[in-house]
């Protein structure tokens, strides 16, 4: 019992200098890479400023979501057949090496395959139209082909190990940053950021359900697929927010069973549940116009409105519709 008794203090005490130790501790962790989840929201602020947009080919699209496809942000574009997914996907690929606005001088992109309808020939036909070399537009481009759920989570970790080796300074500038608020020094902060061509500002997936869809498709498996899949966006997450990162995905439709009993005009919905709602920050429902031209519809965005834009497919990738 008195040595119970003894223990219980100990802890205790230990207890006490861990909480004394609190601002040490985080400057230990710092020291490490590893940065407290705080932020005021003038730090936030001066965060947000370096968003970027890469974009989409089409001015009205690009309009229509406030620029393009936003860095710190995981963006989905979802449709039936034939919509574009994958022609976005490619054109995304060669416009993201563009500089663009707010010193964006364009990036390296990594595109996850898990359909096998990526072709290094459509980014050739992409980049002429762009005036840009095609050895290097292709150079630029990390492709990687996953065959299963598992597979593609496996390719994530890759990339996430890939940003932090690649986004170095990135990284350091924004510890420099972390340091700085930590120890209370009150110097103005002019956080700039410029953007090196070297680094990967674009990461793609083309599709992100159609392996969970095969993987999981018992009835019975269905929660343990939103697991799995809450896992996957986590880690997107921190990829687009920690490297700033444009996080680009696709993802298909299925017929709403629920929808039968209402008079919604269209009885099909995109794929990953609430899961996937939650984790995108920007949804895009794409559908078909006349001929090669196609229509986008913000579906949820927390700052754009639920407007529409009219694009079209070209040899060139999307562009705008012809008047
Ligand atoms: P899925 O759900 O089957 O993956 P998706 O939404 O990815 O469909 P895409 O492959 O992006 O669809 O788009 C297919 C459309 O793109 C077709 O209508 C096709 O005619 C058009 N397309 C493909 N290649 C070219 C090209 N080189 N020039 C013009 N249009 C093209
Ligand atoms: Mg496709």
């Amino acid at each position: 019992m008195k040595a119970m008794e003894d223990q219980v203090v100990q802890e205790e005490l230990g207890y006490q200098d861990d909480e004394e130790s609190f601002f040490q501790d985080i400057d230990l962790l710092q020291k490490h890479g590893i940065e407290p989840g705080f932020l005021t929201a003038f730090e936030y602020s001066e965060k947000r400023k370096m968003v970027f947009h890469v974009s989409t080919g089409s001015q009205e699209f690009d309009k229509l979501l406030g620029g393009g496809i936003e860095s710190m942000a995981i963006t989905e574009a979802f449709g039936e057949f034939r919509t574009g997914k994958t022609q976005l996907s490619h054109t995304l690929c060669v416009t993201a090496q563009l500089p663009g606005t707010n010193g964006y001088t364009g990036g390296k992109i990594i595109f996850i395959d898990t359909e096998n309808t990526f072709r290094p020939d459509r980014l050739r036909d992409i980049a002429d139209r762009f005036n840009v070399d095609h050895e290097a537009v292709l150079d630029n481009v990390l492709y990687a082909r996953a065959y299963t759920s598992e597979h593609q989570m496996e390719l994530l970790d890759y990339v996430a190990a890939k940003f932090h080796e690649e986004a170095g300074i990135f990284k350091l500038l924004v510890q420099d940053f972390y340091k700085l608020t930590v120890l209370r020094i009150s110097v103005p902060v002019f956080f700039h950021y410029n953007y090196l061509p070297s680094m990967i500002t674009m990461q793609i997936i083309d599709s992100i359900m159609a392996l969970f869809r095969v993987d999981f498709s018992g009835r019975g498996e269905l929660a343990e697929r939103q697991q799995k899949l809450a896992q996957m966006l986590s880690r997107l997450q921190k990829i687009s927010e920690e490297y700033n990162v444009a996080v680009f995905v696709t993802n298909q439709m299925t017929a709403d069973p629920g929808a039968t009993m209402t008079f919604q005009a269209d009885p099909k919905k995109p794929i990953g549940g609430h899961i996937l709602a939650h984790a995108s920050t920007t949804r895009i429902s794409l559908r078909k116009g006349r001929g090669e031209l196609r229509i986008a519809k913000i579906y949820d965005s927390p700052e754009m409105p639920e407007n529409e834009a009219t694009f079209a497919i070209t040899a060139g990738g999307i562009g705008d519709a012809k008047e």
